[in-house]
């Protein structure tokens, strides 16, 4: 079947300034970590990516290891981009990451320019594209220089693989100076990609401050707390969630502990009194922290997409109900 966007998908999300740069995000993004490798069904990630694309959301964000196997969910993208969206690439903003174990030996993991040169490389082709938009230093590399890493960052902007670069994982301390060396290196460092939910507070220590000082924007990865932060596991785990994948390890029936149930209990109780969804509602929380321009969400079905975009319909919070929220959290 041909597929024709929806010709109102720019009618109802938002887009957020990345920083002081001038690129945009939608407010809602969605990430291809799980549910888009050679396991998963073909047809099922195509109608996800096209359900988001109609309801707006342009940013697809991947990395060289997501899977599994490591490169499938890039190589499933190249093959939907190719079917679907080759008159659209322009309307698309498309992130690549490298820093985690990607290939044997010392040139497959980590920070280094021989890594992150290769690896972009490869994902590139896997994806069928001859530029990403934006390219992701994964986590920080503590043996090699951030100069070399943030020189590589520098290089495959001006090559023209990437349009901008950003890190992700990197604590605030380290995140200021790769800001620096690369103001000196000329390449304008725009995004951070972190981990930030409800239930993972880290980046509200420093993070976001040294962000905002900046003009730099944050994505929030795992926003949703990898689903726990949704009515799914209030009864117990279904069986086609992600703790109960096998050939996931992210998320196990240890991390779905009663103290944290109590809360997501209470906080569903709040989402609901608010007339909405606790994801709905867990997105909306995030984009209220300063410098989040974006929210990362991940699906497996395509209404999860339709009910998280819907977060933005009622996205303001009473001063009430956020003190509520803290005590919950406290
Ligand atoms: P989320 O926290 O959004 O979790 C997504 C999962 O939650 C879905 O797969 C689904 O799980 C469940 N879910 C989503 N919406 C609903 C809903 N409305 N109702 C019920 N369940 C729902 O994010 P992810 O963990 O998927 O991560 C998102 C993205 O963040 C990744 O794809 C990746 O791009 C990025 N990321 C970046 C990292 C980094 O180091 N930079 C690390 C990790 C992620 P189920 O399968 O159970 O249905």
């Amino acid at each position: 079947m041909t597929y024709t966007p929806n010709e109102q998908r720019y009618d109802s999300m938002l887009y957020n300034r990345c920083g002081n740069s001038g690129l945009k995000l939608p407010a809602i993004s969605l990430g291809l970590w799980n549910n888009f490798g050679g396991e998963d069904v073909f047809e099922n990630q195509r109608k996800m990516l096209q359900k988001a694309f109609d309801l707006g959301i342009t940013h697809f964000d991947l990395a060289n290891n997501y899977g599994p196997p490591y490169g499938s969910a890039e190589e499933n993208f190249g093959k939907i981009l190719k079917k679907d969206f080759s008159s659209y690439r322009d309307e698309l903003v498309i992130s690549t990451k490298a820093g985690f174990d990607m290939w044997p030996g010392p040139y497959g993991n980590w920070g280094s320019k021989k890594y992150l040169i290769a690896s972009l490389d490869q994902s590139l082709k896997r994806m069928g594209l001859d530029y990403v938009d934006i390219f992701y230093h994964h986590r920080p590399d503590p043996e090699t220089p951030l100069e070399e890493t943030m020189a590589a960052l520098d290089l495959v902007v001006r090559q023209g693989k990437a349009l901008y670069v950003g890190i992700s994982n990197y604590d605030a301390e380290t995140t200021q100076k790769a800001i620096a060396i690369l103001k000196k290196q000329g390449t304008p460092f725009i995004i951070h990609q972190a981990a930030y939910s409800m239930l993972n507070r880290w980046v509200e220590d420093g993070l976001t401050d040294v962000l905002a000082k900046e003009g730099a924007g944050c994505i929030a990865f795992v926003p949703l707390a990898q689903g726990l932060l949704t009515d799914k596991y209030l009864g117990g785990i279904p069986s086609d969630s992600r703790a109960a994948k096998q050939y996931i390890r992210s998320l196990n029936e240890k991390d779905i502990s009663t103290d944290v149930i109590e809360k997501v209990q209470k906080l569903n109780e709040v989402a609901n009194e608010r007339g909405q969804s606790l994801a709905q509602m867990a997105l909306a929380w995030i984009l209220q922290e300063k410098s989040v321009v974006s929210t990362l969400i991940g699906a497996s079905k395509v209404k999860q997409i339709e009910e998280n975009v819907k977060a933005l319909e009622h996205a303001s919070f009473t001063e009430v109900e956020l003190s509520k929220i803290e005590e919950i959290l406290k």
